[in-house]
């Protein structure tokens, strides 16, 4: 390094190297918030003058930030990363290991954990501890001694994006009563809060920068997750976590998330630190956030929560205003009560990452070990059977091959092996032809398989409902047969990498062409043709597609995506016919509705492009000649028509679209207009639009009280039809039965003019959780209902719930693009 740019560096990072020379203030410092360019601007610069830190970029995030990565281990360590990598690698698949290597490893390989900032990007105290952890582990010599014993990784950010959208709203704010939030947008582009609901399906750039890392390069032994609460109980909670713990966790991992957990409550304790507690409302029954995937993968998944305060500003709480339960074993010290500081949350959640160095150092053995027999009994679990493998036949068993072939990337993204059948296999009595897809369950991630693959039967302990959802079972979400095997076979497998679906084509000759609609794939070449103004006419059961550039466009589409098109000699076709794309828009309220983020998001993925209106857009009234469509994302009554009050949020925010938008859309319906309403938002379009159609559950699904009707996230069965009359376009190519996904949502009776395109079975359930099931049988779960010379289209479910559901995605195409006639 020359003396030129040594002098650049330090000036850079500062003379004595620590985060307060660089930003000018202390991470936590009262009122005081490094954005995403000063905590990498510091921590890259610490990178580059500290042999303890290296900073890797591992990609970009959805916005274009880089998204850091910190290694922070000895010198020695950091000479042999490579090598260590590997080691993990090995720890984590015991069948690549010797008992000599393990030996090996035993005594030179060190621990590895990973601790994650930030993930919320309101829960913002994280963001600024990682610099002032990252430049304790370099240079405070009680901590760096430990580091040839333990690689730290450390992710100063999960959500760069979010930090600096939260940063310059308080900025923005700062003194104003609007400072603390809420904000009126999402804080990741398209799903915010949910981007820690994203853990198995990968949908968002971030989530797979860090689950590639995880499960392909680090596989570290432990993984802390920093997050925040609500502001007035409980300082910190830190495992254990609350029951039900999921079947799929091995009990020694329960047990490891208990010590993590109790050791850094003795650390906060022995700090002189008061407020933590242990078994507060987080539980072991979810999948799908970033401290649960990890326990699938036998790694230590935990997480922190720390109380709030409003940003970087400090709360005030009386002593008998804290909601925080008597003293006792989960609680050996409650929080007196005062002024609580962001500068409080960064030496608890410093305190906590320490002590987790601390103990994994100290325990570096008994966790390659246990690490290593997690994995073992994982594989003898699954040699053993019962399950045996899970088995995803080809199409033409598969109605959506890119949902088929979709479901296995999504678990190969997840570390889990997927083979191919090289030639026709039996198993369990069935014959399958090759080409079919083999999860084995005798492998190390196991759990994650099997979670993913099975359904969930969640019981509820003490009554209470599930962190977050009940049940995620992929084949039901995905519409994919998946057929679980018990009794172990052998078969010809060759291992799969990444799957495509075979290229499909156009069979027959002609220039009009016949589309089943049965593939999500078809509707995004709806799309196309369509804003390429060919003609697409609704025949039957069918799309008939004709123009000069129809040919082009399916045949391109049919290669790529797998589905098949079959050409014909131009004919007269009945039917109605479009030749344009429908002018398309979708509400955005200024809640920050993560609802609208996913619906967006998912249009952007199939090519269907659209307007976003805001509530002034509403106001200004004439929505019937500038729309066909109109989209409203799963929204309360009252948080549509009077949004977030102006005592919490700016004036331009406040209000939601009021009686006037309310009424726009009204007139929009009844001038010709299609209104598309998820979820919670049909009570609006019923009450709005006085439908013929009454909610059976409004007012319901608020808890599991014991004599009501209560189901959170969950899947369950419905029969399409039985409501008379020709099939509606919105159900065009769907079959004849298939399951939804359900979030304490809605069910209807209908009556006319409504009809019901979708009923609930007896006994619907199928994954997840619901009590007195029995009330949704023969309820309707689909509804169009005609107004005026326009149409309202009522889902009582999810069709595009966090981008999981592909089974249910076409109802939500056919209903923004072939449901106006
Ligand atoms: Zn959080």
């Amino acid at each position: 390094m020359t003396g030129l740019l040594l002098v650049a560096l330090l000036q850079a990072v500062g003379p004595s190297g620590r985060p307060a020379d660089y930003l000018g203030f202390e991470p936590g410092a009262d009122s005081l918030l490094a954005d995403w360019k000063q905590v990498s601007g510091y921590l890259n610069g610490l990178a580059q003058r500290s042999p303890y830190v290296r900073a890797d970029t591992l990609g970009r995030t959805t916005e274009g930030r880089p998204f850091l990565l910190l290694t922070i281990t000895s010198p020695a360590n950091q000479a042999r990363l490579a090598a260590i990598k590997r080691g993990q690698a090995q720890l984590a698949d015991p069948r690549l290991l010797t008992e000599a290597t393990l030996a090996e490893l035993r005594t030179t390989q060190p621990a590895v954990i990973l601790i994650s900032n930030n993930i919320h990007s309101t829960e913002v105290a994280s963001s600024q501890m990682g610099m002032t952890l990252a430049y304790r582990l370099a240079t405070d010599p009680t901590l760096s001694r430990l580091l040839d014993s333990v690689v730290v990784l450390m992710i100063p950010s999960m959500n760069p994006d979010g930090l600096d959208t939260v940063v310059s709203w308080y900025r923005r704010h700062k003194g104003t009563r609007y400072e603390g939030g809420p904000l009126p947008w999402l804080y990741h582009k398209y799903v915010g809060h949910d981007n820690n609901r994203d853990w198995f399906m990968v949908t968002q750039a971030e989530t797979r920068l860090v689950t590639r890392m995880l499960y392909t390069e680090w596989f570290p032994e432990i993984v802390y997750d920093v997050h925040q609460m609500g502001a007035s109980g409980v300082r910190l909670f830190v495992p254990p976590f609350i029951d039900p713990v999921n079947p799929n966790l091995d009990p020694a991992l329960v047990a490891a998330m208990n010590l993590v957990g109790t050791a850094m409550a003795s650390a906060l304790y022995d700090a002189g630190l008061t407020g933590v507690a242990h078994q507060e409302r987080y539980d072991l029954w979810w999948h799908g956030g970033f401290r649960s995937t990890p326990t699938r993968h036998n790694m230590v998944g935990i997480l922190s929560e720390a109380a709030s305060t409003r940003l970087g500003s400090p709360i005030t709480i009386a002593p008998d205003s804290v909601r925080q339960p008597a003293r006792g074993v989960n609680y050996p010290a409650p929080w007196p009560g005062g002024t609580w500081r962001l500068g409080d949350i960064v030496r608890y959640e410093l305190v906590a990452s320490e002590a987790l160095v601390r103990l994994a150092a100290r325990d570096r053995v008994t966790l390659i070990d246990r690490f290593v027999g997690l994995g073992r009994r994982a594989i003898e679990a699954g040699l053993a059977g019962n399950p045996f493998a899970y088995l995803l036949p080809p199409p033409p068993e598969q109605r959506d091959p890119e949902a088929w072939t979709g479901l296995a990337n999504v678990l190969i993204a997840g570390g889990v092996e997927v083979w191919r059948a090289a030639a026709p296999l039996t198993a369990d009595g069935r014959t399958y032809p090759a080409g079919t897809l083999v999860v084995p369950m005798g492998q190390p991630f196991r759990a994650h398989a099997k979670d993913l693959l099975e359904p969930q039967r969640y019981t509820p302990v003490a009554d209470r409902p599930p962190y977050d959802v009940a049940g995620w079972t992929l084949p039901f979400t995905m519409g994919v047969r998946a057929d679980v095997v018990n009794t172990p076979f052998t078969a010809n497998l060759v291992r799969a990498d990444s799957i495509v679906p075979a290229p499909g084509r156009i069979e027959g000759s002609g220039e009009m062409f016949i589309l089943r609609n049965r593939t999500n794939a078809e509707s995004r070449a709806v799309v196309e043709l369509l804003a390429a103004g060919q003609s697409v006419t609704l025949a039957g059961d069918s799309l008939i597609v004709r123009g000069p550039r129809a040919r082009s466009i399916l045949a391109e589409r049919a290669a790529r995506h797998g589905f098949g098109v079959t050409a014909t000699r131009a004919a007269a076709v009945r039917g109605s016919t479009r030749q344009r794309l429908p002018r398309i828009a979708l509400y955005q309220p200024w809640t920050a509705s993560i609802d609208e983020g996913w619906t967006r998001w998912l249009f952007e993925q199939y090519g269907i492009t659209h307007t976003t209106l805001h509530d002034s857009d509403l106001k200004k009234g004439g929505l019937r000649q500038r729309f066909d469509v109109i989209v409203l994302p799963d929204a309360e009554t009252a948080a549509l028509v009077r949004g977030v009050d102006s005592s919490r949020i700016p004036l331009q925010y406040a209000g939601g679209m009021g009686d006037v938008g309310a009424a726009a859309i009204s007139e929009f319906v009844r001038g010709g207009g299609t209104l598309v309403c998820l979820d919670g938002s049909s009570n609006f379009a019923i009450s709005r639009l006085n439908l013929p159609v009454v909610n059976v559950l409004a007012g319901e699904a608020s808890g599991p009280q014991v004599s009501r009707f209560y189901a959170p996230g969950s899947i369950f069965g419905v029969i399409l039809g039985g409501g008379g009359g020709p099939r509606s376009p919105v159900t065009l190519g769907l079959p004849e039965s298939l399951q939804v996904y359900f979030d304490n949502s809605a069910a209807f009776t209908v009556s006319g003019p409504a009809r019901a395109l979708a009923t609930y079975p007896a006994e619907p359930l199928r994954s997840g959780y619901a009590r007195f099931q029995e009330r949704l049988e023969g309820k309707a779960a689909l509804v169009e209902a005609p107004v005026g010379s326009g149409r309202v289209i009522l889902f009582g479910f999810r069709p595009q719930f966090r981008g999981q559901t592909h089974g249910t995605f076409k109802l939500l195409f056919n209903a923004v693009l072939l449901a106006a006639p």
